[in-house]
């Protein structure tokens, strides 16, 4: 038996769970991935990474993914996504319900079904991927950031209530990271996607693939509770610093 430590990484057929499961392979994990989207999630993984099925949303789904996953050391909640840009005034219930469902409830199904696991694992890490929208705020993103500032709380509470337990816990907070998302925030517009990273050197998925490990491989008695990495061009989440072509 390998005594290399487990992690699970959730949302991994793309962007930033991608990039970090291939980063902790690399340091030396044994990595159990989950992501509706199998197929990609196979074609995006190294050899010896196990790709499983995973919606967060269900509950039935998180239980059969779990069921899979007895022993973990490192659980990092990733999968999450932004739905439009409507103002309140003219919101889209249901984009809210499943931003509300995959960014915070998701991260409650996963957390409840792996502390246990990771509680007796003697050294278990819950690392979540928020967002500089977790504290911040901009016109048309209210569904977004009042699902990241909800995770953030959870992150902030998981914190206090696993005190003088074995389990740390961290929230990773990036800003524009140059992945999927946009183009599932303008539901597959890629033009449109392409004009939020225009002119400014956006963050990469490996980017913020080497935050998460650092966390991660800290000593165990060290607690990184959150890390906020944007890019240089971006100093708020609506002041980005945009240059001309041939500038
Ligand atoms: P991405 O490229 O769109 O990747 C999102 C991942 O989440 C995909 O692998 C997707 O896989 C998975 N996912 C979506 N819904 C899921 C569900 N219901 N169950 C399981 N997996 C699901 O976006 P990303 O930028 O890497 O985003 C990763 C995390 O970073 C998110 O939490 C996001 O909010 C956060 N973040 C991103 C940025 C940014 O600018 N990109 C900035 C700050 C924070 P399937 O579609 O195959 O299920």
């Amino acid at each position: 038996m390998s005594s290399a430590k487990i992690a699970v990484v959730t949302g991994a057929s793309a962007g930033i769970g991608a990039a970090t499961a291939r980063a902790l392979v690399a340091a030396g994990y044994r990595v159990v991935t989950g992501a509706r989207r199998v197929d990609k999630l196979r074609q995006e993984m190294p050899e010896g990474v196990t790709c499983l099925p995973l919606d967060v949303t269900s509950q039935e789904s998180v239980d059969a993914f779990a069921a899979q996953v007895p022993v973990l050391h490192l659980l990092v909640n990733n999968a999450g996504k932004a739905l439009g840009v409507e103002p309140v005034g003219g919101a889209t219930e249901e984009l809210w319900r499943t931003m509300y469902e995959t960014n915070v409830l998701g991260v409650m199904r996963l957390t409840r079904a792996f502390l246990p696991a990771l509680e007796a694992s003697g050294a278990g890490h819950v690392i979540n991927v928020g967002s500089i929208a977790g504290f911040e705020v901009y016109p048309g993103g209210a569904g977004y950031t009042a699902s990241k500032h909800a995770l953030r709380a959870v992150t902030r509470t998981l914190r206090l209530e696993l005190l003088g337990k074995p389990v740390r816990v961290t929230e990773v907070a990036p800003g524009l990271v140059e992945t999927e998302f946009s183009e599932v925030r303008f539901a597959g517009d890629k033009e449109r996607a392409k004009t939020v990273y225009q002119g400014m050197e956006p963050l990469r998925g490996d980017d913020v693939a080497e935050c998460i490990v650092w966390a991660a491989s800290r000593p165990r008695h060290v607690n990184i509770d959150e890390i906020v990495v944007r890019p240089l061009d971006q100093a708020a989440a609506t002041m980005i610093h945009r240059r001309e072509a041939g500038d």
